[in-house]
């Protein structure tokens, strides 16, 4: 196990955290991409269960590739796809683990995490309460700057963090209502709906609000949801009641222009919805046209003195990837100021302030 003496971080010796990801799924060769990316951390392995296309790309791009779970050795050695050893091979080797495997599954896997031994970030599947702190890095990365166990929450609660930390910061927010309108399932499955309905959930107020009180204790917030047949990406509707003032809506739009973490589009982009945002994104090229940042619209936002209207759209399958990378940083201290560790991530990962942006590098 890997100890981090903060001189070493101050000194500028380099320091290079050795990350597991377990689980290839849709977050997790996201991460394991991402954190291939960082100068001050190295991609030791990534775990699967069954030898599937991602297993096999995998081992193509060059990851060492772990069994992991009830995954049987002769299911990869059947399909040609190099092993180099079990999940638990694969955790003493590293520093820290990275768990993106389905919800409830990474609470399982917290006992093998303890014998071994190691750090980990869960996501936001799993229960508040697996860590020592839920984690979102505009909105708490102080206080969980050396937590052994992090749970980076879900991408609703990302989404709603982000925007909570800034107008929170800038304005101050005495109440905050939001209808999340859910994307039904990943572009990648085939087995969820609803395919042709609308589905309110029916537990009122809906998880999302408690959830982002885990990262912003003090926020006023309530939400509700439903779910639609998409894939593409979540909407929010937010009526925010500010504490003071903006001085226009224009400032509104310059604070989330400023951004790295927010791309706002100006009216006359052509951007009406999630299908132009998504076709805005393969067109500006980048790994698997991910969209990190919360998506805005100038002519979707809306100030009436206090009252600030807004939607954001949320894509689900990559908006969480910087802040897996942040965690990491705050767990081993590697950067105490969240500014800083979000610079490192944001550059590493393409995501520039402004609206109009040059390409982003792939990989
Ligand atoms: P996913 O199903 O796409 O991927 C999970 C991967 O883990 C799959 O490859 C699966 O085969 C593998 N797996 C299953 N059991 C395993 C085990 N015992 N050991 C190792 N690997 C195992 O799931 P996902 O969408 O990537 O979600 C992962 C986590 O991220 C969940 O907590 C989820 O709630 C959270 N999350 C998902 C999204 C999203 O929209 N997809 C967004 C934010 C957070």
């Amino acid at each position: 196990m890997l100890i981090i003496d903060p001189r070493m971080v101050a000194t500028g010796v380099n320091v290079s955290i050795k990350v597991a990801v377990n689980g290839y799924g849709t977050i997790g060769k996201r991460v394991a991409d991402a954190v291939s990316a960082q100068k001050d951390m190295t991609l030791v392995g990534v775990a699967k269960v069954q030898p599937t296309f991602e297993a096999q790309l995998a081992v193509k791009k060059g990851y060492k590739l772990f069994v992991a779970g009830n995954g049987k050795r002769e299911d990869f050695a059947a399909a040609g796809v190099h092993l180099s050893g079990t999940l638990e091979d694969l955790l003493r080797e590293a520093d820290v683990v990275i768990d993106c495997t389905p919800e409830k599954v990474g609470a399982v896997n917290k006992e093998l995490y303890d014998k071994v031994g190691i750090r980990a970030i869960w996501q936001g599947g799993e229960k508040s309460t697996i860590a020592e702190h839920s984690f979102s890095a505009m909105a708490n990365y102080a206080t969980c700057v050396g937590a052994k166990r992090l749970r980076v929450v879900s991408c609703n609660t990302t989404g709603l963090a982000r925007a909570g930390a800034l107008l929170t910061q800038h304005y101050g927010v005495e109440r905050w209502e939001t209808t999340l309108i859910r994307r039904a399932a990943d572009p990648g499955e085939s087995k969820k709906g609803p395919i042709n309905g609308i589905l309110p959930t029916m537990k009122l107020p809906s998880h999302h609000g408690p959830d982002v009180q885990t990262v912003l204790p003090g926020l006023n917030i309530t939400t509700a949801a439903v779910v639609v047949p998409t894939t593409l990406m979540h909407v929010h509707f937010n009526h925010v009641t500010l504490q003071r003032p903006p001085s226009g809506v224009g400032a509104v739009h310059s604070l989330l222009s400023g951004e790295p973490r927010f791309v706002l589009f100006a009216g006359t982009a052509g951007v009406e919805g999630t299908p132009q945002v998504m076709e805005w994104a393969r067109d500006r090229g980048g790994s698997r046209s991910d969209v990190m940042e919360n998506v805005l619209w100038e002519n979707g936002i809306k100030l009436d003195g206090r009252e600030l209207y807004f939607f954001q759209a949320i894509h689900q399958e990559s908006i969480v990837v910087p802040e897996n990378i942040d965690a990491v940083r705050a767990a081993f201290s590697l950067e105490t100021d969240s500014l800083r560790s979000m610079a490192l991530t944001n550059s590493s990962l393409g995501l520039t302030a402004g609206a109009t942006r040059a390409p982003r590098p792939s990989g």
